[in-house]
């Protein structure tokens, strides 16, 4: 991060700054439900408002055809949302790169805001399209990013406009940049990493890339049953990957090579079928009835693995132990939520959208280092992936 400018770098006052940021929010009714990426944008647009800027957000939202305008993507909500965040009218432009947003963007005093129609409604967006860089270039004189969420793409408004202004990081991306690359290269040790979700394949390069920088891995969630497997285990009607239980086999001895502790259930919670009213049975792993799977860790490996989250001073955790969404089978992911919260000593970073669901669907939010907004981002980051969006502003 030291050789990319922050926005604390950049002289704003006069000047029409065009900030990418990540609102792609959930909408209903016209309405955003959860507004967490637009306060997390926050520091940024507010300091460049306070500092004088002509601020010009764009962002994507949802996944429209790229054909033009589709009333169920449009940004519209988001504008409204951040003029109540912010205590200030937010312009809005009906286009991205069209007269209105050339107008509005025209039309913008020191301090004011806008912010522009769906960049994804233009298919060059994604394309990268030099001739669609040179549009939204052209309404700016300075370009920030902050939209880690978006950074592992290689798209018009996170890269190649990077190329054709001044380019700076904003706030959001310099903590999320700064706090992943910090665990990875000077991580304080004993160093923990929790995996799991529901698939090794998912997730095979982050196990690799871990087990390089980390002491102790904790293995939970659908993805340990390819590693039973690998120990030639049964795991009955679990979640199971037969074409990886070599890759994870591979896994055991790599950990086992380079003397980090790999951790893996020694019971677990089963069930008749993956339903919440389903008839369930706590079981060691070396008992997992044929024609039941597994769904949860059990409760005796829930307080290993606490006491292992317990002597950590670094704590990674991606993947929830369980199906934490039904009540039945979310005893595992909370357990551990609440020891990686309970170690208030550590630095605990939470990373992947169903994991950070977790954390707040346990109210535990407030008690971690930090929770990373970019779920596929802070995955590449991790497994030691160049991110396009952070190489454009080097
Ligand atoms: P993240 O978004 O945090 O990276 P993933 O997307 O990899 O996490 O995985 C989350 C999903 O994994 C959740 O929907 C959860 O229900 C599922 N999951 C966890 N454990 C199991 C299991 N034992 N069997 C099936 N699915 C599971
Ligand atoms: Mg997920």
């Amino acid at each position: 991060m030291s050789d990319i400018k922050t926005i604390d770098a950049l002289d704003a006052r006069g000047k029409r700054v065009l900030v990418r940021v990540d609102f792609n929010v959930p909408v209903k009714d016209g309405a955003v439900t959860d507004d967490t990426r637009i306060r997390a944008a926050l520091p940024t647009i507010q300091k460049l408002a306070d500092d004088g800027a002509r601020v010009i957000l764009m962002s994507h939202l949802g996944r429209p055809s790229g054909t033009g305008f589709e009333e169920a993507f449009t940004l519209r909500p988001a504008a409204l949302r951040l003029a109540e965040l912010l205590g200030k009218p937010v312009a809005f432009a009906a286009d991205t790169v069209g007269e209105d947003a050339q107008a509005k963007a025209a039309a913008l005093r020191d301090g004011d805001v806008l912010l522009l129609e769906n960049l994804r409604f233009d298919k060059r967006e994604k394309k990268n399209d030099p001739g669609f860089c040179e549009e939204l270039a052209a309404l700016g004189e300075a370009y920030v990013n902050d939209a880690f969420g978006t950074a592992h793409r290689a798209h018009a408004s996170t890269a190649g406009v990077a190329a054709l202004l001044p380019a700076y990081a904003g706030y959001l991306m310099e903590r999320e940049v700064g706090t992943l690359s910090g665990m990875l290269e000077q991580p304080k040790r004993p160093f923990v990493a929790i995996l799991g979700g529901s698939k090794v394949s998912d997730k095979i390069k982050v196990i690799d890339a871990l087990i390089d920088k980390c002491d102790t891995l904790i293995i939970g969630g659908g993805m340990c049953f390819t590693f039973l497997l690998a120990q030639g285990l049964s795991v009955g009607t679990s979640l199971k990957e037969d074409e990886w239980v070599e890759r994870a086999g591979e896994m055991l001895a790599k950990a086992r090579e380079r003397g980090v502790e790999l951790l893996l259930p020694t019971d677990v919670v089963c069930a008749d079928r993956f339903a919440e009213d389903a008839a369930t049975k706590e079981v060691p792993v070396d008992a997992i009835p044929a024609d039941m799977m597994g769904l949860d860790i059990g409760a005796g490996t829930a307080a290993r693995y606490a006491d292992a989250i317990g002597k950590a001073a670094t704590v990674f955790w991606n993947g929830p132990m369980g199906v934490f969404e039904m009540d039945a089978f979310a005893a595992g992911t909370k357990a551990v939520a609440e020891a990686v919260a309970d170690n208030e000593a550590a630095d605990t970073i939470i990373g992947g959208g169903d994991s950070v669901a977790a954390v707040n669907k346990f109210g535990l939010a407030d008690k971690m280092t930090f929770i990373s907004t970019g779920g596929g981002a802070s995955m590449e980051l991790v497994q030691g992936e160049a991110l396009p969006g952070v190489e454009a502003l080097r």
